[in-house]
């Protein structure tokens, strides 16, 4: 691939991106000690309150030194003392006495490095990114986990978004993505999207009122970041092509943009082989990539994880450093040791597990869809994900028939107008998730809605 006009001697700038908080963000002399690998856990807050000097002085102290000045608590005074879990399937997870003073301890802002490690290895070996052997300034794959990719993507727009800036998502889009812009006092520019995701051709649309050229001049209110959902979108259930992401991402590479790849669903494709994400067409550096393991293991554990170039991830760990400071290393270390323990292949079954009964879900809802809802109401059906996308023939807007008829008949979606950044604009959809309902209670709850639509128009 020819190296993108806008990269100056192939490497991106990536100060162009990040705002004036970001950049004046330090870091925390306590944090980056404890990033430090040789740290052993009782010598690795040793600095806690102390300047950096002290800090440094604390690191390259003999292991004889006497400190007093760790200001982490002392673990005998916690009162968990081991846990075990038992892994559907038979395998045991143990916290004895070592693991649980971990677990239970303060650890390092980006995550546990045995979980980095693990994870950046599965991202390679999944996703293959051209930027692994790069330098960090050309934008070297680092990774950082996150509480859930929730809070991975919402330090990703504070560290990117100005009061001012234009943004530009695919529409209609995750209502938790809406509501972290809003206040940021971004623009918020609408990309249409069909059953393929985001159109590239909307993309370059909406762009060509700039010239490339604009993303040089920094007072230029050009785009420079674009967010999708490239499989099993939220709330549409749309997973892009290849062909798709190739052609956005030369359109990114054409007005300097960054990507935002916000991927909860990957995990979810239910046809192999998986379409590959834009990270693994990053040739430039310019992807930054959420994962979750939200859907696939928990989402009440709040694991996620920022994979993208290395000066954009540092930002968002100092962040991390200054608010939630780590991700609990009781949560990181039962998925670790779990991890450790499946492996990777281990953990692609598991992961086919679950897709086997999304897909089962998935052909649970079409059924019934094609039972209750034909010539009522258009859709297609999701290869990705936990959801239908269903536009209400002859109703306009859904808002008042979901939030008052609907609930009267005893049936519930979500109105179309959710997913929309401008949510006083009508629309004629709803969201059906067949993540949590048998399929009896899906052929009952269509069954009401189509008689909803019957009634009403
Ligand atoms: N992005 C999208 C598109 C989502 O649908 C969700 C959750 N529903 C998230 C991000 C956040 O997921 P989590 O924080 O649980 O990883």
């Amino acid at each position: 691939m020819r190296g993108s006009a806008m990269l100056r001697n192939g490497i991106m700038n990536y100060a162009r991106y990040i705002n004036a908080v970001s950049a004046a963000r330090k870091p925390s002399p306590i944090r980056e000690l404890r990033a430090r690998p040789m740290c052993d856990t009782t010598r690795e807050d040793a600095s806690c309150g102390a300047p950096v000097k002290v800090a440094e002085l604390l690191l390259k102290s003999p292991k004889t030194m006497i400190s007093l000045a760790s200001g982490m608590p002392n673990p005998n005074m916690f009162p968990f003392e081991k846990a075990s879990f038992t892994i559907k399937g038979g395998l045991k997870i143990t916290f004895g006495p070592d693991i649980m003073n971990r677990a239970l301890q303060y650890s390092t802002s980006s995550g546990l490095p045995e979980l980095i490690s693990w994870l950046k290895d599965l991202q390679k070996c999944i996703h293959n990114p051209p930027t692994i052997n790069y330098s960090p300034q050309q934008g070297q794959m680092a990774l950082c986990i996150t509480n859930g990719s929730q809070d991975g993507l919402s330090k990703i727009f504070e560290m990117l978004i100005s009061p001012g800036d234009t943004v530009l998502l695919d529409t209609p889009t995750y209502p938790g993505t809406i509501i972290m812009l809003q206040p940021l006092g971004c623009k918020i520019l609408s990309i249409s999207s069909d059953q393929h995701g985001l159109i590239p051709q909307s993309l370059s649309d909406v762009l060509s009122k700039w010239k490339p050229e604009d993303a040089k001049n920094p007072r230029s209110d050009i785009p420079k970041v674009l967010y999708t959902i490239p499989n099993g979108g939220n709330p549409t259930g749309a997973s892009m092509t290849t062909e798709r992401k190739k052609e956005v991402y030369q359109i990114a590479r054409k007005y300097n943009l960054l990507i935002i790849e916000d991927d909860p669903y990957y995990f979810l494709q239910f046809e192999k082989p998986w379409a590959p994400s834009f990270l693994s067409l990053d040739v430039d550096g310019r992807v930054i990539r959420t994962d979750s393991f939200s859907k696939i293991l928990s989402s009440g554990l709040r694991i996620g994880f920022v994979t993208g170039p290395k000066p954009l991830i540092d930002q968002v760990v100092l962040h991390m450093q200054v608010s939630t400071m780590h991700v609990s290393s009781f949560t990181q270390l039962m998925v670790l040791q779990l991890l450790q323990q499946w492996g990777q292949d281990g953990f692609l079954k598991h992961v086919d597990r679950v897709i086997e009964f999304y897909a089962k879900q998935r052909d649970a809802m079409q059924l019934s869809a094609e039972r209750w809802l034909k010539g009522l109401v258009e859709w297609h059906v999701p290869t990705a994900g936990m959801f239908f996308w269903l536009k209400l023939k002859g109703i306009p807007d859904t808002h008042q028939l979901i939030t008052k008829k609907a609930v009267q008949k005893e049936v519930l979606f979500v109105p179309g107008n959710a997913f929309m950044a401008n949510n006083s604009i009508p629309s004629p959809y709803v969201r059906a998730a067949f993540s949590l309902s048998t399929p009896e209670q899906m052929d009952l709850g269509f069954e009401r809605l189509a008689t909803l639509i019957k009634e009403t128009v």
